[in-house]
């Protein structure tokens, strides 16, 4: 039989579309590079999977105007799609994980409905070539050649790990933009002797002048660079800004469950040293880094009002951009215009679908970029089983 579908890319989409073309009858085969696929899927969430968040809405995303549809088309269906692989969800926080908090039992469930759907998957094989001939696609890859109906295009992104293989679809006439690390720590000027130190602050993101992002959870204080979690949520509104040649700082509140005043209060009435007083709300790195912010030294009494300013009004001057091998996804990818934004296929070469980190369509942190994965994999699925729910 010929294929009617082949997938380019073992990944969270790639695999997530097999399934559902497979589950129509459809014959099916994804191509993978590395020797077993899922490989993102496995290490996400820590280990844990955050496949989706409850807090999906285009705005998360780059691109919102285009992520629209897809998203419309798969809202109220991720739970559906998850049970019928024989997996129950959890929440927390509005972050949605497999119930065993297990990304291993996601990947376990993922390939066996894929294959008992009657999709093949070949691993070890890397693709290098994609040519169109008439009605038919030519992909070429270690020493094999495969002929199919259509094209969908999955091969995610460098982040971490992986595989940047966008050029393949430059004969084809297909660009994209340059990829830039999203998710990931941000560099900055370090704050000195603070590197391994942790802090629960709230962090502004204000990139020329205005406010990108407002958050609260933990940092973490690392050499030239600002990481944890609410680092990583963070970063994707700062690499679009630094993109787009913004200049970005971030405003840390080291107390952000206290008002300046009562602070202030506290400072001016401990009896103590600026430093040994600030110790109250921080590890004594932050102290002394705070105290010299403020540029105050000696009793806190007298300078309660510089202190308690510092502490909620720390900043720090974001700079450049990490290497992409340390991000958790890629900002950048294949050139939207050239995509339908319902079906995913290219209008410039018909059968040609493109999904996931592929495309340029990046997602906050928080299952944002996972969601895109499963929505995308759903829309083009619906598009090439002829508009059906599948
Ligand atoms: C450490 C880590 C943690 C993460 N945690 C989360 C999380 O908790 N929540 C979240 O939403 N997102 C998370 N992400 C991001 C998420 O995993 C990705 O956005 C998602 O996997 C993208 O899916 P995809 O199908 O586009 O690409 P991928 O899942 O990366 O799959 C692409 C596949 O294509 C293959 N490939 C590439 N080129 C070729 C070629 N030429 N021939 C054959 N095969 C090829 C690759 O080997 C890869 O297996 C995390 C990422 C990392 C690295």
């Amino acid at each position: 039989m010929k294929i009617q579908d082949l997938i380019i890319g073992g990944g969270a989409s790639g695999i997530a579309a097999a399934i559902l073309l497979a589950r129509k009858g459809r014959k099916v085969v994804v191509i993978e590079a590395q020797d077993r696929a899922l490989r993102k899927v496995l290490a996400s969430g820590n280990g844990r999977c955050n496949l989706s968040n409850t807090a999906i809405s285009p705005d998360r995303y780059n691109a919102p105007d285009f992520v629209k549809p897809a998203l419309a088309a798969f809202d109220g269906k991720l739970k559906d799609f998850f049970t019928s692989l024989g997996l129950e969800l959890r929440e927390e926080d509005g972050r949605i994980y497999p119930y065993s908090l297990s990304a291993n039992n996601v990947v376990s469930a993922l390939l066996r409905t894929a294959l008992s759907s009657g999709a093949e998957i070949l691993c070890g094989t890397k693709v290098k070539k994609i040519e169109k001939s008439g009605k038919l696609f030519r992909v070429y890859a270690d020493g094999k050649e495969f002929e199919s109906e259509n094209i969908i295009f999955a091969t995610g992104s460098n982040a971490t790990s992986g595989f940047d293989s966008l050029g393949l679809l430059a004969p084809l006439g297909h660009g994209f933009t340059k990829r830039y690390a999203s998710i990931s720590y941000i560099p900055c000027h370090s704050v000195k002797g603070a590197a391994g130190v942790r802090a629960r602050a709230a962090l502004r993101l204000v990139c020329d002048d205005k406010d990108v992002f407002d958050g609260r959870g933990e940092l973490l204080f690392k050499d030239n660079a600002l990481s944890g979690i609410l680092a990583f949520e963070a970063s994707s509104r700062y690499v679009r800004a630094l993109i787009k040649g913004k200049i970005c700082k971030g405003i840390i509140d080291f107390v952000p469950d206290r008002t300046e005043k009562e602070v202030e209060e506290f400072l001016s009435t401990c009896g103590l040293t600026c430093i040994d007083a600030l110790c109250a709300y921080l590890h004594r790195a932050l102290a002394v880094a705070v105290a010299k912010r403020a540029g105050v030294e000696g009793k806190a009494a007298d300078k309660a009002q510089k202190l308690a300013h510092a502490l909620k009004n720390f900043a720090v001057d974001f700079d450049g951009n990490c290497d992409i091998k340390n991000a958790q996804a890629a900002c950048g990818g294949l050139e939207l215009c050239d995509f339908d934004s319902r079906t995913l296929e290219s209008g410039k070469v018909e059968g040609l679908y493109a999904l996931g980190e592929a495309l340029d369509v990046d997602g906050d942190c928080g299952g944002f970029n996972l969601h895109w994965a499963w929505a995308s994999a759903y829309a083009a699925a619906t598009a090439i089983c002829g508009g059906q729910h599948v």
